[in-house]
């Protein structure tokens, strides 16, 4: 009998993800990326990914029998026991049964779906920058920011199951920022790439993406590094409060804006030990698996837990 396939797919906003594991082997797995368009229904937007997930099992000489499991990350709010995305605003997703499109469209498969950065701590935790660790968090920095939680060697998806949403930590209740979720001065308004671009607009041109922003402070343009610094103190308040309140052993940074590298990582370390109430021994490190661990995250959980 040939090997059974999982699947996993990461669906965000620019692009779709899709992990192709065979056998359970994790360090082997093969890829591929689409992107994502918006469609008007579930049915419709899972007919397009499961095309790109069988064109990808083709190109590697397994058949559509051979995969048992498939696991889905989308960003927002999910449902995973109903296997519904309740909402996904970057992807106006609402109200989406994905779990039952796929079930329509591939009967004999079991489907799991997640939180995509619940999908990336899993994946890091396994095999990537947290593993073997007991206590450790997970920050996703890009459009929005996310996180997810280790504790006692297991991920914690919250009290009530609902999800820690480290985003809508207030870090600056008098900003006039005003946050998706109604507050203001949200981590998630003052750490994203929008809050990059925005200073960058005011100070160089229109149209400058965070990328590029971070690129100038780099090269010792002295405005964009004031831009950066600003930034990485915001960037801060969130990871000094992590680490007062969960005083965990590790603290991994993912993301688009990560890809900043060290850069990011040693201003980002000075303007947290500032505030850390014990000295700092947390390890601050990057992701191991980059764009590739909400994929990997998402096929990890379907292993356990799809229905
Ligand atoms: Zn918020």
């Amino acid at each position: 009998m040939k090997d059974s396939v999982t699947i996993g797919i990461d669906v965000g906003g620019s692009n779709i993800a899709i992990a192709l594991i065979q056998a359970g082997d994790y360090d082997n797995a093969h890829y591929t990326s689409i992107p994502y368009v918006y469609k008007s229904s579930a049915y419709e937007l899972s007919s397009y990914i499961y095309e790109a997930v069988l064109k990808l099992a083709l190109e590697n000489s397994v058949s559509e029998e051979q995969i048992t499991k498939i696991g889905l990350a989308f960003p927002g709010s999910i449902d995973s026991k109903k296997g519904v995305v309740n909402y996904a605003h970057n992807l106006k997703l609402y109200d989406a049964d994905i779990k039952g499109a796929f079930n329509t469209l591939a009967p004999r498969t079991d489907i799991g779906l997640m939180n995509d950065a619940d999908a990336a701590t899993l994946a890091e935790h396994e095999l990537g920058a947290l593993k073997g660790c007991d206590s450790g968090v997970l920050i996703t920095l890009g459009t929005g920011l996310g996180g997810g939680l280790i504790l006692g060697g297991r991920q914690f998806f919250g009290g009530l199951k609902r999800g820690i949403e480290l985003g809508h930590m207030i870090i600056d209740k008098s900003s006039k920022q005003k946050c998706s979720c109604g507050n203001y001065g949200c981590a998630e308004v003052l750490c994203n790439s929008a809050y990059l671009k925005a200073e960058g607009e005011k100070h160089f041109y229109t149209g400058i993406t965070a990328k590029q922003v971070i690129d100038l402070a780099k090269s010792d343009n002295k405005t964009a590094y004031e831009i950066f610094c600003r930034y990485a103190e915001n960037l801060s308040c969130v990871t000094a409060s992590i680490i007062n309140l969960l005083d965990i052993e590790r603290l991994v940074l993912s993301g688009g804006i990560s890809l900043s590298g060290e850069f990011l990582l040693e201003a980002l370390k000075r303007a947290t030990a500032e505030k850390c109430f014990f000295e700092m021994k947390c390890e601050m490190l990057l992701s191991m698996l980059s764009d590739k661990a909400g994929a990997l995250g998402a096929a990890l959980y379907s292993e356990n837990h799809s229905v």
